[in-house]
């Protein structure tokens, strides 16, 4: 199958943060790999902002090492890339000072679109975006996006999404979420709404349970300090998991549109239970042979914050009432995976014995690493020997079904960030989302800050804590094994 790239409009993109981590691995290279596939117009321009002193060829120098790193060698051609850097610049600005923004005003068009991406720390965000307004740089064609994280509460969030709309419409606001730009999160869309086979069971009735995953095998290393700040409950399941959740559990959308589909994400927040404490399980990884305990990476010999969460939830509507959604991230794991596993019924009554087998269908949605969907459905297990059933993948891994000679899956900041310029804000969060995520998130935080409760220790290279195992026992299921 041949991928398809859609032209799109010429366009300015002003990446504030230039000289950060995240542009050098992330940003720059899917400017770069999307120059390549034909979507970055010869005019459109690429400018580089932070409060570092350079010069356009010393960030054209920064560029070139993020290509080096974190550009695959087969897609590093000198051609493509010495074209690519002359549409780089570079300006000086301090997002709290004066400096460089009459520059940036006379260097970005008012006919092309205008992107600004904010990859800084959220406390500049609305310094930015005000400054972007009182020097006339922001018109009607603007359009910004910011980063995670989108606050650390409900109160803080709702302050960054005042700071923005005091000088940006919602309409211009993109919120990122790096997990709504891959490629199976949009097939599950495609899945569910796109086919008759799956919608009439994904429901109460058939369905028994919904796992969703997100284990890494990193620790919180060098990050360790922010990190004890957070935990996997701020930095992972108000963002990340709730996301998943919420588009396996949504109604269909009158129509694929942004804000069609934001409302009924919106919705099943709202029918989110309060949760119980029986109902979270959090852990804290020892010392192990991949490296020190999580106390030590946090450099806090006191710190309750969660390395791991795991969480039983409840969404309180007609279509999911008495089917739980277990939830789990957590690092130094076993296994870096991401996926949702919809846990099918057992048959009402099987006609077959006992011994031969059991017959529960599961959908897994796989994001990492290879990204894919597979079913599993019972067959009778071929050859003499009588009926003896089996469970066999029925696997769509799509680096295998799509794209000539392997060809990569795009990275999900490449979609996303050719969104922006096409102003499709469907893969974006919405600011009532993101309050409402954290509304139902906080009371949980709070009450075990009240509680004063322990995280469980786990070892390293494992599935979490023991307890979180129970977490599904008690209810007669379990987690997918990690290490299969
Ligand atoms: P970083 O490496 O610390 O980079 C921060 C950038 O902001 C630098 O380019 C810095 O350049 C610039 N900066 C700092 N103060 C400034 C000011 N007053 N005015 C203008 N520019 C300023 O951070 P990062 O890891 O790239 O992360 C950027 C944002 O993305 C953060 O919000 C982070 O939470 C988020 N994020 C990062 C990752 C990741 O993997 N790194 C993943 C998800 C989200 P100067 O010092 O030259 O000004």
């Amino acid at each position: 199958m041949v991928s398809r790239t859609i032209p799109v409009d010429d366009f300015d993109l002003v990446l504030f943060g230039a000289t950060g981590d995240l542009a050098s691995r992330k940003i720059l290279p899917s400017l770069y790999r999307r120059f390549l596939a034909g979507q970055v117009p010869p005019t459109a321009r690429i400018i580089g902002a932070a409060r570092s002193e350079m010069d356009d060829e010393g960030f054209r120098g920064l560029v070139r090492e993020a290509l080096d790193s974190f550009v695959s060698a087969g897609k590093r051609q000198e051609q493509a890339i010495a074209d690519f850097l002359a549409q780089c610049s570079y300006i000086p600005v301090d997002a709290k000072g004066d400096g460089g923004w009459d520059r940036l005003k006379e260097s970005v068009r008012d006919e092309a679109v205008k992107a600004f991406y904010f990859s800084v720390a959220p406390s500049l965000f609305g310094p930015l975006a005000q400054r972007l307004r009182s020097h006339g740089i922001a018109c009607e064609n603007s359009r910004l996006v910011v980063e995670k994280p989108f606050g650390v509460d409900l109160e803080s969030a709702r302050k960054l999404n005042a700071d923005l709309a005091a000088s940006f419409d919602e309409h211009q606001i993109y919120r990122i979420d790096h997990f709504l730009g891959k490629e199976t999160v949009q097939n599950l869309m495609a899945v569910r709404f796109a086919n008759v086979l799956f919608e009439p069971l994904w429901n109460e009735r058939y369905v028994d349970h919904v796992q969703i995953t997100v284990a890494e095998t990193v620790g919180v290393g060098g990050r360790g300090a922010y990190y004890d700040t957070a935990g996997a409950m701020r930095d992972m399941v108000q963002n990340h998991l709730m996301q998943l959740l919420c588009l396996t559990a949504m109604e269909p959308p009158t129509h694929f549109d942004a804000d069609m589909l934001r409302d009924e994400k919106l919705k099943v927040i709202r029918a989110l239970d309060p949760l119980t404490p029986a109902e979270i399980v959090r852990g804290q990884y020892k010392e192990g042979p991949d490296g020190p305990s999580y106390l030590d990476d946090a450099e806090n010999p006191q710190s309750r914050t969660e390395s791991y969460v795991a969480l039983k939830v409840s969404i309180s509507n007609w279509r999911w009432k008495g089917t739980p959604f277990y939830l789990r991230t957590g690092k130094r794991m076993t296994r870096r995976l991401s996926e949702i596993v919809i846990q099918f019924k057992e048959t009402p009554h099987s006609i077959f014995d006992r011994d031969e087998g059991s017959s529960a269908n599961a959908l897994t949605i796989r994001l990492q690493p290879d990204e894919g969907i597979d079913l599993s459905v019972t067959i009778k297990e071929p050859g003499p020997g009588g009926m003896r059933l089996v469970n066999v993948p029925l696997d769509m891994t799509f680096a295998d079904a799509l794209g000539p000679d392997g060809e990569e899956i795009p990275d999900a900041y490449e979609r996303l960030i050719m969104d922006v310029i096409r102003g499709n804000q469907t893969l974006f969060m919405r600011g009532d989302e993101v309050e409402a995520a954290w509304a139902w998130t906080d009371p949980i935080i709070e009450g075990w800050i009240d509680r004063g409760a322990q995280p469980y220790k786990y070892a390293q290279g494992s599935s979490g804590p023991e307890e979180a195992m129970m977490l599904m026992h008690r209810d007669g299921r379990r987690w997918r094994e990690l290490d299969v």
